[in-house]
């Protein structure tokens, strides 16, 4: 599981969804929580370096400390126990809507929708404190995999750490699109038709397209 993690954390700034020591990366074990040091960059991580705390935030194993936001991935296992991963990152296209305070068309592109579903804009809050793991409470409770935070960034949650970063890697993805659209004269709207026939059936075999989120190649 360290070693997931860590190799996660490569790919996060390798494909620059963190800058510097920014972002972090928590799994959840029995009663447990494998968390990100604070203050290490996401592509450096080794597997000593992986924090263990309870859920109170209580230190259990390793050195140094754990990740600032380590307050706000601790709400997510204890407000919504399906969830066995957490990714906080900075990816920039999503971060420019949550820091003009806008999230994205959900159904503009379809098949993003089909995994992510719509994407709330939790309200700012400052960094690290309890209010910021108050701003994504109601949304993960209500089963949201990836929140936009305003004027900082984006959490997902998974049942992987493997599902919760593809869940930030098209996050991103559809934020870019959805940038790179409105600078093309803005996403074309499905007709409500089109829509009906997309959130009511999967065109291979006749399944909600929500029931896909896991297996999808759209
Ligand atoms: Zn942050």
């Amino acid at each position: 599981m360290r070693i997931a993690i860590c190799e996660i954390g490569r790919r996060m700034y390798d494909k620059s969804l963190v800058a510097a020591t920014d972002g972090n990366i928590s799994v959840r074990t029995d009663g447990n929580v494998l968390i990100t040091p604070s203050g290490v960059c996401k592509g450096d991580l080794t597997p000593d370096m992986i924090l263990k705390v309870g859920l109170n935030g209580e230190l259990r194993g390793g050195n140094g400390l754990p990740s600032s936001e380590m307050k706000l991935h601790l709400r997510v296992y204890t407000s919504a126990p399906q969830f066995k991963a957490v990714i906080h990152a900075h990816p920039p296209y999503a971060t420019a809507f949550a820091v003009a305070g806008a999230t994205f068309s959900p159904l503009s592109y379809p098949t993003s929708y089909a995994v992510l579903g719509e994407i709330p804009l939790a309200r700012y809050a400052v960094a690290s404190t309890d209010e910021l793991a108050s701003s994504i409470e109601p949304f993960v409770t209500a089963g949201k995999q990836a929140i936009l935070m305003e004027n900082h960034g984006a959490v997902t949650c998974g049942e992987s750490v493997r599902d919760a970063y593809y869940l930030m890697e098209r996050l991103e993805a559809h934020a870019k699109i959805d940038y790179l659209a409105k600078h093309l004269g803005g996403a074309r709207e499905l007709t409500e038709e089109e829509k009906k026939r997309f959130l009511k059936l999967d065109a291979h075999n006749d399944t909600p397209v929500s029931h896909h989120r896991l297996t999808a190649d759209y």
